[in-house]
C-alpha cells in the first residue's frame, strides 16, 4: 500500500535549499507518495523544483500572518495537514528551525522522533543516526504513529526524480496562540550568512588563532570560498566567537563537502561533530596533532599566515575568472 509522507522544506529567501533536496530524496523510497508541507508560501516554480525532487501533493498551509513565526502554532498547523491527508511519517531538517518545530509536532503528536539521523527505512521503521561521540551507529526501531524524522543537513546528496505534481491550498483555521509569544525573530551575534549546519565548505578556527579578532582572517576567507565559519569549543569558550559556530559534541553536527580546520587539534568531542564531513583539510603546527592523522590533506603551518594567503589567492582567482 502506498504510504503519504509528509517532508516540510525550510525555504529560505532564494527558495529550495541543497539541505532540503537531499531530505527529500531520504523520504523518497518505495510505494511511497511525497507531500510537501509548506509553512511559508508556494508557487508555481516552488512546485516544480519540488516535483523535480519526487514532491506529488504541494500542500500550500495558510496561517494567520502574525502566528507565522509561533513555532507552536507552526506545528499544529502541520499536524492540522498530516492529518487531513491520511500522513504516516514525516521528515524534516536536523536545523535550528527544525529543533524548534520537529519536537513540538512529536510531543502533540505523542509520536516517535528521532533527530540528526543520516538515514531512514520506512519499511522497517529503522532510523539511523550516531551515538557516543559519532564513535556507533545507532540503527533505532521506531514504533507508535507517525514517527518523525530530523534529519542532518548534506547527510544525502540530492538525486532528482520528476514526477507530475499538484499545489494543494490548506487553511489551517483558526489555531489559538498559547503561552509561546514571538516578540522578535533576528540572528544571533557574529555568524556567517551561511547556515553552519548546511555549508558545503567550512572553514573552522580553534586554540590556534589565538584570539578573537583573528577570526576575522576565517570570516573574510569564507566570504570568498562561500564558507561558514566554525569553531572548536576552546574557541567559544574564550569567547572568540558565539555558541552557535561550535562544531563538535556539545555543539552542531555538520557534514560539508569540504571541512577546513585551522589550529583545531582534533579531539574525540571535535570530531564527533565533524567526521562525517566529505573532506577534511587540517592547518597546523604539530604533526602530531590528532587531526593530522585523521584528515585527507595537512599543512604543517602557521594558521595565521595560511588562511590570509588563501584568501588573497581566492580573490586573485575571482578577478581572472
Ligand atoms: C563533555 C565535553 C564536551 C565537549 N564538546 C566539544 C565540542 O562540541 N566541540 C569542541 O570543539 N570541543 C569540545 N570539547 C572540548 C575538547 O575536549 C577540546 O578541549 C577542544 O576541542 C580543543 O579545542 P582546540 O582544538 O581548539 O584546542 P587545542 O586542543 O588546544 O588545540 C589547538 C591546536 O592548535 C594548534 N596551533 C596552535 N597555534 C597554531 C597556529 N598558529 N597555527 C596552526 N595551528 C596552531 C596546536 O598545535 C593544537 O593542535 C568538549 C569537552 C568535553 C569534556
Amino acid at each position: 500500500m502506498t504510504k503519504h509522507v509528509g517532508v516540510i522544506p525550510e525555504l529560505d529567501g532564494r527558495g529550495l535549499k541543497e539541505a532540503d533536496m537531499g531530505m527529500i530524496t531520504l523520504a523518497r523510497q518505495k510505494d511511497t507518495h511525497l507531500f510537501a508541507l509548506v509553512l511559508d508560501g508556494s508557487d508555481e516554480t516552488l512546485k516544480e523544483k519540488l516535483s523535480s525532487y519526487g514532491v506529488s501533493t504541494l500542500v500550500d498551509i495558510r496561517l494567520a500572518g502574525d502566528l507565522q513565526h509561533n513555532p507552536e502554532v507552526r506545528a499544529k498547523a502541520v499536524i492540522g495537514a498530516v492529518k487531513k491527508f491520511g500522513i504516516s511519517a514525516v521528515f524534516g531538517l536536523s536545523t535550528a528551525r527544525g529543533k524548534d518545530l520537529l519536537p513540538r509536532i512529536a510531543a502533540l503528536l505523542e509520536s516517535p522522533l528521532v533527530m540528526d539521523c543520516f538515514n531512514v527505512d520506512l519499511e522497517a521503521n529503522i532510523a539511523e543516526t550516531s551515538r557516543y561521540s559519532g564513535k556507533t551507529l545507532a540503527k533505532i526501531k521506531v514504533t507508535g504513529p507517525v514517527p518523525i524524522f530530523g534529519i542532518r543537513p548534506n547527510a544525502k546528496e540530492p538525486v532528482r526524480e520528476p514526477v507530475s505534481a499538484k499545489i494543494i491550498q490548506f487553511d489551517a483555521g483558526a489555531i489559538a496562540s498559547t503561552q509561546l509569544r514571538v516578540v522578535k525573530t533576528g540572528e544571533t551575534g557574529k555568524g556567517s550568512k551561511i547556515s553552519l549546519a548546511e555549508a558545503e565548505i567550512i572553514i573552522s578556527g580553534g586554540r590556534g588563532m589565538k584570539n578573537g579578532e583573528n577570526f576575522t582572517q576565517l570570516f573574510q576567507c569564507a566570504e570568498k570560498l562561500n564558507a561558514a565559519v566554525g569553531a572548536s569549543r576552546v574557541a567559544v569558550d574564550s569567547g572568540w566567537v558565539p555558541y552557535a559556530l561550535q562544531v563538535g559534541q556539545t555543539g552542531e553536527k555538520v557534514s560539508p563537502k569540504v571541512y577546513i580546520a585551522c589550529g583545531i587539534s582534533g579531539s574525540i568531542q571535535h570530531f564527533a561533530g565533524m567526521k562525517t564531513s566529505g573532506m577534511v583539510i587540517a592547518i597546523n603546527l604539530d604533526t602530531a596533532a590528532p587531526i593530522m592523522s585523521n584528515c585527507d590533506y595537512y599543512a604543517v603551518a602557521d594558521a595565521l599566515e595560511v588562511v590570509p594567503e588563501l584568501t588573497k589567492l581566492l580573490e586573485k582567482s575571482a578577478c581572472v575568472t
